[in-house]
């Protein structure tokens, strides 16, 4: 055999199904790690964005319109997190699988219940969170609601591997709710403890493990905290105690560290997604990093 039908001889098998692996792009590092844990060996994952950038502001580069546009699915948080980026990338992609509305792209925010949701849109009050607070990766009974949806949809799309991601799925599910019951009981103590949130990033962690937000340090979403609203942050808690003060690894944390120094309560890091700090090193390390770090400032004092 000569080099050229070589050569057709690979294209030809690389062309037949079931020997390619789904492309598939994440948004965020989150729904990379999980496309990850369902697809396994067939899946080729790529993620837009790493647990150091604001998942709010991306540039659509290059190389990522280059991404999208040999993408089977992609996977992002919809609810308008990705709305600066999100509509221009996939538009410059020409990619027509994975244009909203299709089965290759996927909102993770379509499948839980989102809080905060505005009753009327004022978008005065920030230009962020209009669809309802899109920071769902925060509850892990979230990621569990958008598991089964991607196995369903990953299923749809290659069906070959049909039998291969239902048996991953459960896999990761009877682990997860394993995971699950031990977070549980490690976050119980932290039931009921006061916080203060830099951003409203937070609010579907609260909502499980039951800590209550007293103060947010941006004054809208994604604007910068004043000193004068610092201030008036650090005069509310006299009468409103809080405990300690959140703000996720990719932001800079001025304010929660001004606050830390002026109020006396721990400035915590949160990782907030997979590779945010040293210990999310996937997603149950996420969870496992998260609570540490809860637990261990909430017991500083
Ligand atoms: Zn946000």
């Amino acid at each position: 055999m000569n080099h050229k039908h070589l050569i057709c001889l690979v294209l030809i098998l690389l062309s037949l199904p079931g020997h390619a692996a789904l492309r598939v792009l994440a948004c965020e590092p989150e729904w990379g790690a999980l496309a990850q844990e369902l697809g396994g060996p067939a899946v080729e994952v790529a993620v837009a964005t790493t647990a150091l950038q604001d998942p709010h502001q991306i540039q659509a580069k290059p190389s990522l319109i280059a991404r999208a546009r040999n993408a089977d699915l992609v996977v992002c948080t919809g609810a308008e997190l990705e709305v600066g980026w999100l509509p221009v990338l996939l538009q410059q992609s020409g990619n027509a699988r994975v244009q909203a509305g299709q089965p290759g792209h996927f909102a993770a925010a379509d499948f839980v219940r989102k809080l905060d949701v505005p009753s009327q849109l004022d978008r005065s009050q920030g230009d962020v969170h209009a669809a309802g607070n899109p920071h769902i990766q925060t509850d892990p009974r979230n990621i569990a609601l958008v598991a089964t949806a991607l196995t369903q949809r990953l299923q749809q799309l290659d069906a070959s591997h049909a039998a291969d991601y239902a048996q991953r799925g459960a896999d990761f599910s009877r682990r997860w709710q394993q995971a699950m019951q031990r977070w549980a009981t490690q976050g119980a103590p932290l039931r009921g403890v006061p916080v203060v949130s830099q951003h409203k990033a937070f609010v579907y962690l609260y909502d499980w493990l039951g800590l209550k937000e007293v103060a947010v340090l941006e004054p809208k979403p994604g604007v910068e905290a004043t000193a004068s609203h610092l201030q008036s942050v650090q005069g509310a808690l006299k009468a409103t105690p809080a405990r300690m003060v959140l703000y996720a690894a990719y932001q800079d944390p001025r304010s929660s560290e001004w606050l830390s120094r002026n109020a006396g309560v721990p400035a915590v890091k949160i990782a907030f997604t997979v590779g945010g700090t040293e210990g999310a090193r996937d997603l149950f390390g996420l969870f496992d990093d998260t609570l540490a770090r809860l637990l261990a400032a909430g017991a500083a004092r």
